[in-house]
């Protein structure tokens, strides 16, 4: 039965600046109000290589990241850094590079029925200046693509989550091993998933 939707997985990450801010609590509140089990938990300072294979496990990473950041910026009517897609990743990548090496990151796994859209949906919209009120990126930071550009950094949008159920087996892998991440049951399992409610009365 482990192909039932309850057994989804997504990696969630808290970047340095969530560290630094004490939202560690708030934001694993935030997922584990829902009913997502936390399936595994670690604190680390990632290195340089941890991060760039993070980012690039998709092989399609570099260049989605770099059209999606040109038309971010041809739609506001500025001049990209450059015109080939790469090049512009290159500048994002190394950024992203210097923000989570920057220090200690909380990495988590968190299981339940739609893990993985449900946790992106807590998080929010990429940048913090445009994410939905309500969700963490919009709650709890202030950050823009203007800004960190002004000032030739990675935006701070205080924690990654995977994006898609695939990105997010890859990602589990290249963060944990298959010891650090635990099986167990909560008491509320049985009734989120629940399939007769007939447990209750005595
Ligand atoms: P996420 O899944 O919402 O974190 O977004 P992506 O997977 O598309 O991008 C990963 C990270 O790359 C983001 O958290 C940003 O730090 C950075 N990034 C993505 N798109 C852009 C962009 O258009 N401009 C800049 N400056 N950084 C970007
Ligand atoms: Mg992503």
């Amino acid at each position: 039965m482990k192909n039932h939707p309850k057994y989804e997985r997504t990696l969630v990450i808290i970047k340095p600046d969530g560290v630094q801010r004490t939202l560690v609590g708030e934001i694993i509140r935030r997922y584990e109000r829902t009913g997502l089990k936390l399936a595994a938990i670690k604190m680390c300072v990632p290195t340089a290589e941890m991060v760039e294979r993070h980012y690039t496990l998709d092989p399609e990473w570099r260049l989605k990241t770099g059209l999606k950041s040109i038309k971010g910026y041809t739609d506001k009517n500025l001049t990209p850094p450059h015109t080939d897609p790469l090049k512009v990743t290159e500048i994002v990548l190394k950024n992203l590079t210097k923000y989570l090496t920057s220090g200690p990151v909380i990495a988590m796994v968190w299981q339940g029925a739609h893990a993985v859209e449900l946790v992106r949906k807590i998080t929010g919209g990429t940048e913090p200046r445009t994410s939905d009120v309500g969700t963490i990126r919009g709650d709890y930071v202030l950050d823009s693509y203007v800004m960190s550009d002004v000032d030739g950094r990675a935006v701070r949008n205080l924690v990654h989550a995977s994006g898609s159920v695939k990105e997010a087996e890859d990602e589990i892998a290249h963060w944990f091993k298959k010891s650090e991440i635990m099986d167990y049951n909560i008491v509320s399992d049985k009734i989120l998933y629940d399939v007769n409610l007939d447990g209750i009365l005595e």
